[in-house]
């Protein structure tokens, strides 16, 4: 198998999986019971919350744990945008923010009554960070952009939105990190909040950090045991807090040296594949190097199958709309054509991705383009 579809999960580290082993079968009091076993659980909780603050270099008790991105990036946004709407009604996205944020904002809109600003993007998925200054107003509470797009790899500049962002007081910033955490440096200590998901670094999957400054307050979207600091109730897991300590600690270990391994990957596969007839390159060379999308002149669908059949894994565009329609709303956004936003394909890397797999994969690829009519 090549499996090039990193963006949408990835394999469990070793190490994550037999400390997870280990904490599942030894350490499974409830950390919020009062017995001796109990607060030995809360004890070792409080270990994980300490490392990952120290990691991402924010406190203790700004972490949250969740269920995964989707549900920080829910809990970040509506949390905030509901508990200080008597501020304004004003909140400001992106048009190609993954769907958990995109729906998120939908609903505040068409449900809670907020105005909402969709920020277009240039033609590779980055903000105009002159336009986000022109449309914030008084009304402006909420802004959320996120740092990697999951369909192109394009990088904003988070630290520069939030510089700008915090000249207005009264704006929160919340940034989608999932994409870059582990993989392209977030300096997280001028935003808000922030959301990630441990099964995009080679940890599991159902598990989430939001990391909200403790300036902020939140509604609360689980009402129940007072978990989390309040925000988001249900007995925790201790075994999953203490994998997602080490999944970070190995994904931030090895940043550097693993961003140079698919770089150079990356690299070498966009300036084969841009000599490729009927190939449009989606991605820039200067966004995330796990990310490479670009468009075909046949049916990507087809394609993918055909790769599938050849046990070479790859997608058309985000696993979490894929099954919705065949067109991309986040290559619709950057410019391309109906044909070119339907028939995109994404491949994704991590540093066990090597060149034998890129070759095989661009050979085989060259072969079902010339097959397909
Ligand atoms: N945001 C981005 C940018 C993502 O790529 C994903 C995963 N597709 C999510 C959020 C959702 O993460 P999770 O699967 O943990 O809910």
């Amino acid at each position: 198998m090549i499996y090039l579809d990193n963006t949408a999960s990835t394999f469990v580290d070793e190490d994550v999986l037999s400390s997870y082993q280990k904490f599942v079968k030894e350490f499974y009091a409830n950390p919020s019971s009062s017995h001796g076993y109990g607060l030995k659980c809360a004890d070792l909780e409080m270990k994980a919350r300490k490392q990952i603050a120290s990691i991402l270099k924010v406190k203790e008790n700004e972490i949250i744990f969740t269920s995964g991105a989707t549900e920080a990036n829910n809990l970040a946004i509506k949390g905030a945008a509901l508990y200080y709407k008597e501020r304004g009604n004003h909140i400001v996205t992106s048009k190609i923010e993954h769907a958990s944020v995109l729906e998120a904002f939908r609903q505040l809109e068409n449900e809670f009554g907020f105005n909402v600003t969709y920020l277009d993007v240039d033609e590779y998925g980055k903000i105009n960070i002159d336009e986000l200054k022109n449309v914030i107003n008084d009304n402006t509470i909420l802004v959320s952009i996120m740092s990697v797009n999951n369909e192109t790899g394009a990088i904003n500049n988070i630290e520069e939105i939030a510089n700008v962002l915090s000249k207005y007081p009264k704006v929160l910033f919340h940034s989608d990190i999932t994409q870059s955490v582990g993989k392209i440096s977030v300096d997280l200590s001028k935003v808000d909040m922030a959301s990630l998901s441990l099964h995009k670094v080679h940890g599991f999957k159902g598990s989430g950090i939001l990391v909200k400054k403790s300036y902020v307050t939140l509604l609360p979207l689980l009402s129940g045991g007072g978990q989390e600091y309040n925000l988001r109730s249900g007995t925790n897991n201790l075994p999953y807090e203490v994998s997602a300590a080490k999944t970070l600690r190995i994904a931030f270990e090895k940043q550097k040296e693993n961003y140079k391994k698919v770089k150079e990957l990356h690299t070498y596969l966009y300036e084969e594949l841009k000599n490729i007839d009927g190939i449009t390159m989606n991605s820039a060379l200067d966004g995330s190097p796990y990310i490479m999308n670009f468009s075909i002149n046949k049916k990507a669908s087809v394609v993918v199958e055909a790769l599938s059949n050849k046990g070479i894994y790859v997608s058309t565009k985000s696993a979490c709309s894929s099954k919705k329609s065949s067109t991309s709303y986040v290559l619709q956004a950057l410019g391309k054509t109906d044909n070119q936003a339907s028939n995109a394909i994404r491949v994704s890397f991590t540093y066990e991705t090597n060149k034998e797999e890129i070759d095989t994969f661009i050979k085989e690829l060259k072969l079902i383009l010339k097959s397909i009519r």
